[in-house]
């Protein structure tokens, strides 16, 4: 997900809708992934903002990727990123954003609430088996919700699309959106099956707020 904040606007932009494994998954013959509807390819759901994430994301992320955090590496063409460890709310742009620790099996996961001067303009919980009661306290009234929907079938640590939309309709913000997606269905038969608010996300989808200045 990108952020993109030319006040009094504020426009987010999917940048991944799909699990791990992408959306067509490599080797699979399914009609979802030899399917030719744009909607349909799932690349690996994401924020530009993951650069800002708890220690145990950042550790292995920086231990994998090690030529792009080092400051001395000189290798053209390499993207070079700063990392930032994230345990309370911080400042980008006048948006304040909450991290919000989400289980995902034995580990856990950051969501985030994007605010501006008390108004909860998005809560983002994309990898997550579940979510506790005091995340749900601090997003409930969001105007939009982008939550973890992988599939109809249960998994070890993810929202299954049952279980997503049971907490997007509790926590009733004007927009919900599933994300995280697997090759299960494909985005026009999902949407088929789910309340008015609430949507498929897909790569390249944006989502515009009119911030107050
Ligand atoms: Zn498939
Ligand atoms: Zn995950």
């Amino acid at each position: 997900m990108s952020l993109e904040i030319s006040a009094p606007k504020l426009t987010v932009t999917i940048l991944g809708s799909g699990t791990s494994q992408g959306v067509p998954m490599i080797g699979c013959r399914c009609a979802v992934c030899r399917s030719d509807d744009p909607q349909d390819k799932r690349t690996r759901s994401s924020i530009y903002l993951a650069i800002y994430g708890s220690a145990a994301t950042l550790g292995p992320v920086e231990r994998i990727f090690h030529y792009a955090f080092n400051p001395k590496s000189k290798v053209p063409g390499y993207v070079h990123v700063l990392p930032h460890v994230v345990t309370e709310p911080f400042e980008l742009c006048g948006i304040e954003i909450t991290p919000l620790p989400v289980p995902h099996g034995a580990v856990s996961t950051l969501g985030f609430l994007f605010s501006q001067a008390g108004r909860k303009l998005l809560a983002y919980l994309s990898d997550c088996g579940s979510i506790p009661e005091p995340v749900r306290a601090a997003v409930a009234g969001a105007e939009v919700l982008i939550i973890d929907g992988l599939r109809d079938k249960p998994h070890p640590t993810h929202l299954t699309v049952g279980a997503a939309v049971e907490i997007a309709l509790a926590l009733g913000a004007r927009r919900s959106f599933l994300t995280h997606q697997t090759h299960e269905k494909r985005h026009v038969d999902r949407m088929r099956d789910l309340p008015a608010s609430i949507e498929v996300a897909y790569d390249g989808m944006k989502i515009e707020f009119e911030l107050t200045p």
